[in-house]
């Protein structure tokens, strides 16, 4: 008896040494956690003509550069209009640089731009591209009298300039030109030469855009240093961190839409259905419920175990010892995040069920029933794997799956986050933006960078404009009130500013 109290207390004392040895750990990693953020001196911020500016990017917004679908809806007057608004606008940009229009690359209706700005030392360093879309979604029509002001009324008021395109993505597009008018005025001439896209059918997949352009980069043999382009922003609401912090897309999801068509022998009466897994309606369901059980593996190093490092040391306690500890704590910062549909999304290829059509009559039983499923890929994994995980978990079903051509595929490998270019974006951020925190990370939706990606143009790809969003202006984006502050868009142009000038400076 006395002997297995002695041995109860000795191990005891193991646990306890154990845990000590534990916490000292955790705490010792976490002390020792770096900050991942670059500190910088002040910039004396650059003084703007506020109101010309602020006007030149409302008249943009009140151009009805809609893309639709269907060719035949989509109005070319406003895009030559948008053209020369540019023209009228910046016309030091149009003097010092040179143009190609949609015709120099086959597209016949001659909406997209590239301005090269030769640079001075054009041997020394490579060229970087800049990109920007000017067209935008269409307004639902159901939609529009909600706006507080008309989609395209270019509105400026005493805090924000609202209308279509004024996030995405004219923002971007028009504030690349005024930086470089402004450096233009100031005397600036780059060492590298810049190329400057603004594509005008990014939002209907940028296949007559800036697929052509990349294409003929391609067959021009030019090599870029880097391509920045929209998709990551700086959010005010990032849950665990007190302030905003700036999210640099290194890396996109691909997409593949799926059609699967569940087919039985005979139609039937309603009245004696067999056993549901056995109509077609309900093989599908059978399907979708094993999906939900079986979704693609989660993987946190894949993009969103680098953005934790990088916001990590912003965090409270907390968060920070189990950031700084991942070894240990990763499951359950993977199980966290996936209660999130951002966190999900960032964690794995997933699978979102869009469209189900089939039945012609409430009371008959149909033969054939059809599912479409919408996958957005992680970098890792490929169309084929992503499809081959849907055909293992049903492969018992009696179901056909066909890829749709609607598919392009996730980034190669992610950008670096260890190079001079991803260093001046993270500088020129810091200086405009003091209290941003920034962070790498892998954008889940789609952008025209991608065509540059596949054709392996750039050495990095980065995705980023400074808007500053909270979570409310998210649902703005293709939304209804599109707007941005005067502030953030001022901010804005003088970022782009700073990052040619760092960029670009010999
Ligand atoms: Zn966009």
């Amino acid at each position: 008896m006395r002997r297995a109290r002695g041995f109860f207390r000795a191990m005891t004392r193991v646990a306890m040494l154990g845990l000590t040895v534990l916490v000292a750990v955790l705490v010792y990693n976490t002390l020792r956690f770096p900050s991942r953020q670059i500190d910088v001196e002040p910039v004396a911020m650059s003084e703007l003509p506020e109101q010309q500016i602020l006007d030149r990017f409302a008249e943009s917004l009140t151009i009805k550069t809609i893309s639709y679908p269907t060719p035949a809806r989509i109005d070319s007057e406003a895009f030559d209009r948008f053209k020369q608004f540019l023209e009228a606008s910046f016309p030091l940009v149009h003097e010092n640089l040179s143009r190609m229009t949609g015709t120099d690359f086959g597209d016949e209706r001659n909406q997209s731009l590239l301005f090269k700005w030769q640079g001075l030392e054009e041997s020394a360093a490579k060229p970087i591209l800049l990109m920007g879309h000017y067209d935008v979604v269409p307004i639902e029509t159901a939609s529009i009298d909600n706006w507080t002001n008309g989609p395209f009324s270019g509105k400026v008021d005493e805090q924000y300039v609202w209308g279509r395109g004024a996030i995405d993505n004219k923002a971007a597009a028009v504030g690349m030109m005024e930086a470089i008018e402004r450096l233009i005025a100031a005397g600036f001439q780059p060492s590298r030469t810049i190329y400057v896209s603004l594509g005008h059918d990014e939002e209907i997949g940028g296949t007559r855009g800036n697929r052509p352009i990349a294409e003929w980069m391609k067959s021009q043999r030019i090599q870029l240093e880097y391509v920045l382009d929209e998709g990551g922003g700086i959010f005010n609401d990032f849950a665990g961190l007190d302030g905003p912090a700036a999210f640099i897309g290194i890396g996109e999801k691909g997409f593949v839409t799926l059609e699967l068509t569940a087919k039985v022998e005979e139609a039937g009466h309603s009245s004696m259905p067999p056993p549901l897994p056995q109509t077609a309606i309900g093989i599908l369901g059978e399907a979708l419920d094993r999906l939900h059980h079986s979704p693609h593996r989660a993987d946190i190093d894949r993009g969103m175990g680098m953005t934790l490092e990088y916001l990590g040391s912003e965090m409270s306690w907390m968060q920070r010892v189990a950031i700084a500890n991942r070894w240990l704590f990763d499951p359950l910062l993977i199980r966290q995040l996936d209660n999130t549909p951002l966190g999900n999304a960032a964690l794995r290829t997933t699978i979102a069920p869009t469209i189900v059509e089939g039945g012609v009559k409430d009371n008959v039983l149909p033969t054939q029933a059809t599912m479409t499923l919408n996958l957005r890929i992680l970098p890792g994994d490929s169309i084929e794997s992503a499809i081959k995980h849907i055909e293992d978990v049903l492969k018992d079903l009696s179901i056909d799956i066909v890829a749709t051509a609607m598919q392009r595929p996730p980034s190669k490998r992610l950008s670096s986050t260890d190079c001079d270019a991803f260093e001046q974006l993270h500088r020129s951020i810091r200086q405009i933006y003091p209290s941003v925190v920034v962070a790498p990370f892998v954008v889940v939706a789609g952008t025209d960078a991608s065509h540059y990606e596949e054709l392996d143009l750039a050495k990095e790809t980065y995705r980023f404009v400074p808007w500053r969003l909270g979570k409310e202006d998210l649902k703005r984006i293709h939304g209804i009130d599109e707007r941005l502050a005067r502030d953030d868009y001022l901010d804005l142009v003088r970022f782009y500013e700073q990052l040619i000038r760092y960029s670009c400076e010999s």
